[in-house]
């Protein structure tokens, strides 16, 4: 790997970031706050929240076996891929290797930094080829994406595949793990101490059943999660969203019992599908949805729409020609969703 003062854009380098007033009062005990220009009058949300969340940093620590600074929280894990090109990639220069097909946002934060975007095709089974990937690199490449597992095609990359990327790329090696809860094998931060160039990405959006707070989590080494914090907004997370994550992190038997209904449902669909005839491929899935290939997706989705039932049309994305994404909802929904299919089926 390079330096990281040879990966980072020069002008990020010598940043002087912004000193807020709940930076600079750590710890201290006190009792009166008149620092910040608040308005004293408790509203429950009068004062600005923890710039660095330090209590959910605390509780994903623990949850999850990584140290709190490794650990990096942004208005969702959008927030950190677009910090990933803000602190890496400059504008005009730099280019990204990503595999294709994937997560949209890499490409469109690609585009709003002026990053040019080398998506490299992978295999039928939505496998990267890493040698291509490695090949499309150049002295201005920064950062290659992967997302495990894959957002459309459901499959978990092969780590082999991974560990060769971190091994051999002289840039950040980004892993997106957005729905490792749901997959059936351990997550790669256990390597982040091994791999300097390591950035893995979760989100509180999927299994942690809260897409509406934004909240996403960025593990790293401490020297970049430090750059992230440098360079983000000074309270980029919200004291509404500190609060509901304290206490869904308080209760994750919770969130067990959900993905273990859900990786069970998601078998179940799976079955139900097959029997269902105008399913021609069911990709096999490690995360909450399935990906579907059927003679006319497009037909297909407009006569679920019709009925209320909204999947999501992937049938123009790269090897999805056809393919409707099926996100797994409660049994009743997946029962409505296999109802309608059935109804189609025997039109
Ligand atoms: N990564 C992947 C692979 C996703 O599919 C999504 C959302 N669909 C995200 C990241 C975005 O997550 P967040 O809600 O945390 O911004």
């Amino acid at each position: 790997m390079k330096s990281l003062k040879e990966l980072i854009r020069p002008n990020i380098y010598a940043l002087t970031p912004y000193s807020s007033a709940r930076d600079e009062y750590k710890g201290r005990q006190a009792s009166v706050f008149l620092d910040a220009n608040e308005n004293p009058y408790d509203t429950q949300v009068n004062r600005y929240p923890d710039p660095l969340q330090t209590g959910i940093k605390e509780k994903i620590s623990g949850i999850r076996g990584v140290s709190s600074d490794r650990i990096f929280l942004g208005n969702g894990s959008d927030e950190a891929i677009d910090l990933m090109y803000r602190i890496f990639c400059i504008p005009g220069t730099d280019n990204v290797v990503a595999m294709e097909p994937t997560y949209g946002m890499y490409r469109v934060c690609a585009d709003i930094n002026d990053t040019e975007y080398r998506a490299i095709v992978t295999d039928e089974s939505f496998q990267p080829d890493i040698d291509e990937m490695l090949a499309h690199t150049d002295e201005h490449t920064k950062l290659m994406f992967f997302c495990s597992p894959n957002n459309p095609s459901g499959n978990l990359i092969g780590r082999e595949k991974l560990l060769k990327a971190l091994d051999t790329f002289q840039g950040i090696v980004i892993i997106d793990e957005a729905y490792i809860d749901f997959a059936d094998c351990g997550s790669m931060t256990g390597l982040l101490s091994e791999y300097p160039n390591l950035v893995v990405l979760q989100t509180f959006s999927k299994a942690w059943g809260m897409a509406g707070i934004r909240l996403g989590m960025a593990f790293a080494s401490p020297e970049i999660i430090s750059m992230m914090n440098r360079v983000k907004y000074p309270y980029n997370i919200n004291i509404l969203t500190q609060r509901a994550a304290l206490e869904q992190l308080s209760s994750p038997e919770k969130v067990e019992g959900w993905v273990k209904e859900i990786v069970s449902e998601r078998s179940r669909m799976a079955e139900s599908l097959a029997k269902i005839d105008i399913c021609r491929t069911i990709f096999p899935s490690d995360a909450n949805f399935l990906l579907v290939r059927f003679d006319n997706a497009s037909e297909v989705y407009d006569f679920l729409s019709e009925r209320g039932v909204i999947v999501r049309n992937r049938s123009r994305i790269t090897l999805c020609g056809n393919s409707l994404r099926l996100t797994i909802g409660t049994p009743q929904e997946n029962d409505v969703l296999l109802s309608c299919l059935s109804e189609y089926a025997e039109k």
